[in-house]
C-alpha cells in the first residue's frame, strides 16, 4: 500500500510539532486561524469558549496581550480590540443604551471620537453632551445630566488638559452612570485611570503601548464581568485584534516601563526649554507649573506627566504652522503619538479636522498650534531641531 498522495500530503505534513520540553522565550505567533481538535468533546467545549479553535471566538495572541494590559492598568481584566476606535465603541455598545439616555463626552477631546459617539447617539435617539472635563464646573455639570455612560481622557487631545478622574468617577456613579477614560495619551504607566476609579479604561494601542507604529489595536480594561459581556459581543462583531498585531503590540509593551520613564523625562526637559524661547507664545505641558493643570496632574498623573506637549509659534497662521512641519529634520510630521521616534502635528488639520470651527474655537485649538509626540532621541537635539525649524519658518512666512 502506498502512502498518501501529493496533494494530501501537501495538505497535511508538517502540521504538529513534535512534543518539545522547552519553552519559546517569546511566544510564537499563532497565525492559525482555525484549530481541530482529536476528540468531539473537546471541539464542542472550544466552539463553547473553553479553547482556541477559531480566533474570532478566543485568539492566543490577543489573550497574552490582554493579560498583560490588564496587568499594567490593576485591573481583573481586559478585551484586545483591532483598533482603539473599535475599543471605544464597544463601550459604547456594551451600554445597551436607549432612545432617550445620555452620554457626556469630552468637548476638547480627541475629534474622531466625538464624531463617532455623535453618530452613535444619533442613530439610537441618545442625547449627547460635550464638556470639557478638565473645567471646574464639569462634575456638577455632570451630576446635572445624570448619563449612563461619561467618555472622559486622561490628558486632552491636543491642549494636554488635565481632568480630576476621582472627581468626574464620583459625580458619574452618583447618577448611577459608568466611567470611561481614554488613557490613551498618559498610558497606563502614567495613569491606571481604574485605580483613580474609573469603569474603564480604554487605550489606542497603536500609540504608547507598541510603541513603534508597527500595529494598529485597542483595549478595554476593567472588571471581569464588564470585560467578559464585551468579549462575547466581540465573537458576533468580530472586531478582534490579529496575532500579528498582538504579537507586535506585546513585544512593544514589555518596554513600556522604561520607554515612558524616558519619554517623560525627554518631554519635560523639553518643555522647559520651549517655554524659555521667545518665538512660541504657549506651551503646554502638564509637568510645567504654568499648566493651568499642574496641581491636578501630580494628584492623577501617577509616574511623570507623559510623553505629549504643545505649543503656539507666536503670531504664526497656518501658513508658518505648515512651514514648520516641513522644516523639522529630525522629527517627523505624522498624525499619531506614543512612537519612539518625536512626531509632529498641525491639530487643526490633523486630530481636530472634524471638529467644527466653532467646536475648535470653543475648545481654543488655534492654527498656530503644534503638538509634539516626544521620542527617545537626544533632548539638546529635538530642542534644536524644533526650535531652528520655528525660526525657519517664521523667516519664510515673511
Ligand atoms: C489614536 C487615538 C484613538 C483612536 O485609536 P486608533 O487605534 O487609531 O483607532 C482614540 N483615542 C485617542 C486619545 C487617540 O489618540
Amino acid at each position: 500500500m502506498s502512502g498518501p498522495r501529493s496533494r494530501t500530503v501537501a495538505v497535511h505534513a508538517g502540521e504538529r510539532l513534535k512534543t518539545s520540553r522547552s519553552h519559546p522565550l517569546s511566544e510564537p505567533v499563532y497565525l492559525s486561524a482555525v484549530a481541530y481538535c482529536d476528540d468531539a468533546e473537546s471541539l464542542d467545549a472550544a466552539l463553547e469558549g473553553g479553547d482556541y479553535v477559531y480566533t474570532r471566538i478566543r485568539g492566543q495572541n490577543a489573550e497574552l496581550l490582554e493579560e498583560a494590559v490588564a496587568a499594567l492598568e490593576g485591573t481583573e481584566a481586559c478585551a484586545a480590540f483591532s483598533t482603539g476606535m473599535a475599543a471605544l465603541r464597544a463601550v459604547f455598545d456594551a451600554q445597551g443604551l436607549k432612545a432617550g439616555d445620555t452620554v457626556v463626552t469630552a468637548s476638547d477631546g480627541y475629534g474622531v471620537t466625538r464624531a463617532l459617539f455623535k453618530s452613535l447617539c444619533a442613530e439610537r435617539g441618545v442625547r449627547l453632551e460635550a464638556i470639557a472635563f478638565a473645567a471646574p464646573d464639569a462634575p456638577v455639570r455632570i451630576r446635572g445630566a445624570a448619563p449612563q455612560l461619561v467618555v472622559a481622557e486622561s490628558i486632552t487631545n491636543p491642549l494636554l488638559a488635565v481632568p480630576d478622574i476621582p472627581a468626574l468617577a464620583e459625580a458619574t456613579h452618583a447618577g448611577g452612570g459608568l466611567l470611561a477614560v481614554d488613557a490613551t495619551f498618559a498610558s497606563p504607566m502614567v495613569q491606571q485611570a481604574c485605580a483613580l476609579g474609573a469603569d474603564y479604561a480604554v487605550q489606542s494601542t497603536t500609540k504608547w503601548i507598541n510603541g513603534h507604529s508597527d500595529a494598529m489595536g485597542g483595549t478595554v480594561a476593567g472588571a471581569a464581568h464588564r470585560i467578559q459581556g464585551m468579549k462575547n459581543a466581540r465573537v458576533l462583531q468580530g472586531a478582534i485584534l490579529g496575532p500579528f498585531e498582538a504579537w507586535l503590540t506585546l513585544r512593544g509593551l514589555r518596554t513600556l516601563p522604561v520607554r515612558m520613564a524616558a519619554h517623560c523625562e525627554n518631554a519635560l526637559l523639553l518643555a522647559q526649554r520651549l517655554a524659555a524661547s521667545p518665538l512660541l507664545e504657549r506651551v503646554l505641558y502638564p509637568g510645567l507649573p504654568s499648566h493651568p493643570d499642574y496641581a491636578v496632574a501630580r494628584r492623577v498623573l501617577q509616574n511623570g506627566f507623559g510623553g505629549m506637549l504643545a505649543f503656539e509659534i507666536k503670531d504664526a497662521e497656518r501658513a508658518q504652522a505648515f512651514s514648520f512641519l516641513e522644516q523639522v529634520k529630525i522629527a517627523k510630521a505624522a498624525p499619531s503619538l506614543g512612537d519612539v521616534a518625536t512626531l509632529v502635528m498641525h491639530p487643526v488639520t490633523a486630530a481636530a479636522r472634524r471638529m467644527t470651527a466653532a467646536e475648535r474655537e470653543s475648545a481654543g485649538i488655534r492654527e498656530n498650534l503644534i503638538r509634539v509626540s516626544v521620542g527617545l532621541e537626544d533632548v539638546d537635539d529635538l530642542a534644536e531641531d524644533l526650535l531652528g525649524a520655528v525660526a525657519r519658518a517664521m523667516e519664510s512666512g515673511r
